[in-house]
């Protein structure tokens, strides 16, 4: 029997810049996703099949070994810690940066700065780099909010025209990393479906190439 391969692609806004290099890799999802509520795609190559998640599940569905490969964002992967994958490609698509923000104008904090994030662990990361303690705000959603209403002194978020924060008042302080989507593959799925797998990755490199440089 032929081996099957399963892609995780986070849906989305990367689901659309996804998609263009997947079919410039000759793989095409057999009906139009945006269209539908499945969350499976058959696609013109009858042993790939794409499964199309929330962003923050793809790392664990690779890991665990439920899709072979899968797309998503560099600030998922990094509050994911990456165990189990292999990071081949940087897909140089929905580009943005993880940035620490509070109110403008917003003072120093004396004392202990309370943090708001859904990006706990990189949040973590980032402070005890710097030696600095802070007690931190799991949120869902809406991060913005919490300066405003006094939930926290500073968030940590995805900025990308920095409008979203500029609309409710906020601006940015201090970076933490630029963002990407990456392209990742289980270690076991790498190691016993390379054959299958390479020239897929080789095509799409090629296409982020081609795309950097102006010609897809
Ligand atoms: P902006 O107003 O352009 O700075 O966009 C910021 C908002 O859009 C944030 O709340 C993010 O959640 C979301 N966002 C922007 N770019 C991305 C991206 N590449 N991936 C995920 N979320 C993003």
């Amino acid at each position: 029997m032929s081996q099957q391969l399963t892609i995780a692609l986070s849906k989305g806004r990367i689901l659309e810049e996804t998609l263009p290099l997947l079919a410039a890799a000759d793989i095409f999802p057999a009906e139009d996703i945006f269209k539908s509520r499945k969350l499976t795609f058959e696609t013109n190559h009858p042993h790939i099949r794409l499964l199309v998640i929330r962003a923050t599940d793809v790392p664990t569905y690779v890991e665990y070994g439920g899709a072979d490969m899968g797309v998503a964002g560099k600030d998922v992967l990094m509050e994911h810690g990456g165990e189990g994958l292999y990071e081949p490609l940087d897909l140089e698509i929905s580009r943005c940066r993880l940035m620490v923000a509070g109110l403008k104008d917003a003072p120093r904090v004396e004392g202990r700065m309370r943090v708001a994030t859904k990006f706990v662990r990189i949040t973590q990361e980032y402070y005890a780099r710097l030696g600095v303690q802070v007690d931190l705000v799991k949120l869902y959603g809406a991060m913005e909010l919490a300066p405003i209403m006094g939930l926290a002194d500073r968030i940590v978020d995805i900025v990308d025209t920095g409008n979203t924060l500029r609309a409710n008042g906020l601006e940015a302080f201090e970076h933490i990393a630029d963002i990407s989507s990456r392209l990742v593959v289980g270690q076991p799925s790498m190691k016993m479906k390379y054959a299958l797998i390479q020239p897929i990755l080789d095509k799409i490199q090629a296409a982020v190439v081609a795309k950097r440089e102006g010609n897809l």
